[in-house]
């Protein structure tokens, strides 16, 4: 039966890479009803908003969507689009993979780490105000249901991959109500987990422990803010933005989408890297059951890049976007 599936193209590049994500997708012969929903600056002059009532309307259908990336503006503008539709859909989990993958040019080798991140709340919540003129206030909101429910979700992702261990990251040393909530409800969600190794970490030492010995470390669960910092990071130690694949996931309903931006500057030029978006894709294929697809999927695109011939200029090539996709599909065998 084929499966019921929104595309978010978004803008800048989302298009493209989206458009070469679904080709590859279909070539691997899942069969997918794809309900188009529009989102992203594009759109604002024509609806007023970049975030369409329909779009959440039919993501709510279907419970599945694949979304490329939208831009923000920054300090005035329209809200996040990503952050209303993780807060509107209760995404509550960002689940960001980091594999290192033979090819891909990196300091690093044998990278395997999962970041675990907070998607509802924190500074994220949007809470902000000025303080007379010459202050601005952000509110941080910690609470313990959120982060009981996506240290579960850190657990139980161990249990069902057969991961070691479990690292809380926080600054608790400083914010001790908050981020010491946060350290407290993982704390006691690691007591029913005693076959999983558990321990914390002050998030900067953190970061330098990720960049001095990555292999100490498995699976990581942090707040917000630390989890949208430091999965760039861990992007980072396997070679960068165009390979590192995401998932937003809620009880109900999971968005995949690529770590990185919207990159404006290569809109429309067929150059950039779609890698994160059908490594996407293949967690979306997982997602539904389709293990096997997901398989080969993922496995067409470990082949492309080895071979290091038809790949985007981010990964040593002068492929184009949609070049690199018809490798892959070649490569499903
Ligand atoms: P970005 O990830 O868009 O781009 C940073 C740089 O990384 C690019 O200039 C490019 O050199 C490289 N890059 C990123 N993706 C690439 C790809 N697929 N192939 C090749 N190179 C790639 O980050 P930014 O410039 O900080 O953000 C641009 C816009 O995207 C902003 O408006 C930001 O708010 C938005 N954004 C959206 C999402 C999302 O929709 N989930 C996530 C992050 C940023």
């Amino acid at each position: 039966m084929a499966h019921e599936v929104t595309l978010i193209p978004g803008d800048g590049i989302g298009p493209e890479i989206t458009a070469a994500a679904r080709r590859v997708v279909e070539a691997a012969g899942v069969e997918i009803n794809w309900h188009v929903a529009e989102a992203g600056q594009d759109i604002m002059a024509e609806y007023g908003t970049p975030l369409p009532g329909n779009v959440l309307e039919s993501i709510r259908q279907t419970g599945v969507a694949l979304k490329g990336p939208v831009t923000t503006p920054v300090g005035s503008g329209f809200r996040s689009v990503n952050v209303t539709l993780r807060q509107a859909l209760d995404l509550y989990v960002n689940l960001r993979p980091a594999l290192s993958i033979p090819g891909v040019k990196s300091r690093y080798e044998n990278i395997d780490l999962v970041i675990v991140r907070e998607n509802t709340e924190d500074l994220y919540a949007g809470i902000e105000h000025m303080v007379g003129e010459d202050a601005a206030e952000s509110i941080k909101i910690i609470t313990r249901k959120a982060s009981e429910r996506v240290a579960r979700f850190a657990f139980e992702y161990a249990v069902a991959h057969g991961r070691r261990k479990v690292t809380a990251v926080h600054k608790a040393n400083i914010m001790k109500l908050s981020d010491g909530l946060f350290l407290e409800s993982v704390r006691h969600v690691a007591e029913s987990y005693k076959d999983i190794e558990f321990e914390d970490r002050i998030v900067d030492n953190m970061c330098m422990q990720l960049v001095q010995k990555p292999e100490l470390y498995d699976v990581m669960v942090l707040p917000n803010l630390y989890g949208d910092i430091v999965s760039d990071l861990c992007a980072g130690l396997v070679g960068g933005l165009g390979v590192a694949p995401g998932a937003n996931i809620g009880d109900a309903i999971a968005v995949f989408e690529p770590v990185h931006g919207s990159a404006p500057k290569y809109a429309g030029k067929n150059k950039a890297n779609a890698t994160a978006t059908i490594l996407s894709a293949a967690l979306m294929l997982r997602y539904l059951g389709e293990g096997e697809a997901a398989d080969r999927v993922t496995g067409g695109v470990k082949k492309v890049i080895a071979e290091g011939k038809m790949v985007t200029y981010d990964l040593g090539g002068d492929a184009g976007t949609s070049e690199m996709a018809d490798a892959i599909i070649e490569a499903l065998g």
